[in-house]
């Protein structure tokens, strides 16, 4: 007989977790996949490319109706997973309902950080993680409304780009001295403020947002020094939070994320968890590449493989139409790495490559990033870069063909 499985969270890390584990083990576990959001397992990652109007809902669909009813999968979405009760193996939803499980994946994403400042509950104070927030962005952006994009990482930068090819006037507001400076250094970052400086953004850096005014809805942003920014629309775009609250109510080891060893298995044997709410060895992944490695390694678990999960090498790469900007790795380059560098202003090119030893070990491309997946596949693979080296910052076809 099958295994009952219940999967809670339909999202990225849901869908691939199914796709492998019911090609590796079909009709080993009967599958329940609980989600939240009122609709299919989307690709969160084109929310940007939907705000934009470059894609439509639809066409972010990861995978249709009979792809999971093909795979025997029970479809739970509009449904919320209150509880995990272990002593009777059931998970508890929202309206009272109850499913036996024998295994249970966790792969409950994370949340936007809300600011802690004044007039974070105002209308018009936005957050941007589903299919829902789009819905209120697009509302509130008619064409040439004031928008303020709170955060200058990768998600803020891709909701200004989507607000202002939609029509808005946008501004950044970043904390930090440098946008993207999880994925950048200064002189990428700053070329990529310049690049969106050409598109019509303002972009506020070292700025502090300490409240939002405005009566009966969000009609500016206050920064630390005194500005203030008009706003018809505030986007905070500062950060996520694991949703943990599920592995809380279990009594499962959590830190910032739900604690998980090599295996994905959470602190109480057959719970795992996958995905932006689970936490591998002191880190919370908050990009697609680790959640699929996650659940590749879960899906070859659960089927009986020998399968581990070691750990994600990240790379970014930031989708913003004609702004090409890819980061792996360690893009600043600790003590005791060697950087290779290529500029050329005129051309808004930059590339550099961090070396330790005979190796790859990180990269940031600004402009020209074709080569970006075979530094990639270079750092991840660890190979030795001797034979390349003089002319690896050129490119792959050149550095190939001179090597062969
Ligand atoms: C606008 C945007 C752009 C992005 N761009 C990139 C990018 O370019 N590259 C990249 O690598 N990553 C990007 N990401 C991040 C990427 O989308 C996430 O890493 C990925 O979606 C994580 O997958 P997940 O399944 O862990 O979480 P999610 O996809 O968030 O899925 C979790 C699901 O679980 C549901 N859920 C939560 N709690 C419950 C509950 N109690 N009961 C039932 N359901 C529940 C949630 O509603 C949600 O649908 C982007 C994210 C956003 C928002």
């Amino acid at each position: 007989m099958s295994e009952p499985l219940v999967v809670i969270g339909n999202g990225m890390a849901a869908m691939h977790l199914v796709e492998e584990l019911t090609r590796r083990a079909l009709g080993r576990y009967a599958i329940a996949v609980i989600g939240e959001e009122p609709r299919l397992a989307y690709n969160r990652v084109l929310l940007s490319a939907v705000l934009a109007q470059e894609v439509s809902r639809s066409e972010i669909e990861l995978r249709p109706a009979r792809w999971w009813s093909h795979r025997g999968v029970t479809l739970l979405y509009g449904r919320t997973a209150t509880a995990i009760d272990p002593t009777i193996r059931r998970v508890r939803l929202a309206d009272g309902a109850t499913l036996p499980y024998a295994r249970i994946a966790l792969a409950t994403g994370s949340r936007p950080i809300r600011l802690r400042v004044p007039g974070m509950e105002l209308p018009g104070v936005v957050t941007f993680r589903d299919l829902g927030d789009v819905a209120t962005i697009e509302a509130a952006a008619r064409r040439g409304a004031r928008a303020v994009v709170i955060g200058g990482g990768l998600l803020g930068l891709e909701a200004a780009h989507g607000l202002a090819k939609a029509g808005s006037q946008v501004t950044i507001v970043h904390l930090m001295d440098r946008l993207m400076e999880r994925q950048l250094d200064a002189r990428a970052a700053g070329m990529l403020k310049k690049a969106l400086e050409a598109r019509g953004v303002t972009v506020h850096l070292n700025a502090e947002t300490v409240g939002i005014y405005g009566k009966g809805r969000a009609q500016a942003v206050a920064l630390k020094d005194g500005t203030q920014i008009e706003a018809d629309l505030v986007v905070v775009a500062a950060g996520i939070r694991p949703n943990v609250e599920l592995a809380h109510g279990a009594n499962l080891g959590i830190d910032r994320g739900i604690l998980v060893d090599d295996h994905l298995q959470t602190s109480r044997p057959g719970i795992y968890a996958i995905g932006e709410c689970a936490e591998h060895r002191g880190v919370c992944y908050g990009l697609v590449e680790p959640t699929y490695e996650q659940a590749r390694v879960l899906a070859a678990h659960l089927a009986g493989e020998e399968a581990h999960y070691p750990g994600s090498v990240l790379a970014t790469n930031l989708k913003v139409s004609g702004v090409n900007v890819f980061s792996a790795g360690d893009f600043l380059g600790a003590a005791g790495t060697e950087q290779l560098v290529l500029s050329d202003p005129g051309l808004d090119a930059y590339k550099k490559l961090v070396v330790l030893g005979r190796r790859l070990v990180g990269a940031v491309l600004f402009g020209d990033t074709v080569d970006g997946l075979w530094y990639l596949d270079l750092i991840r693979s660890g190979a030795s870069i001797e034979a390349i080296r003089d002319d690896i910052v050129f490119g792959r076809t050149l550095a190939e063909r001179k090597a062969a």
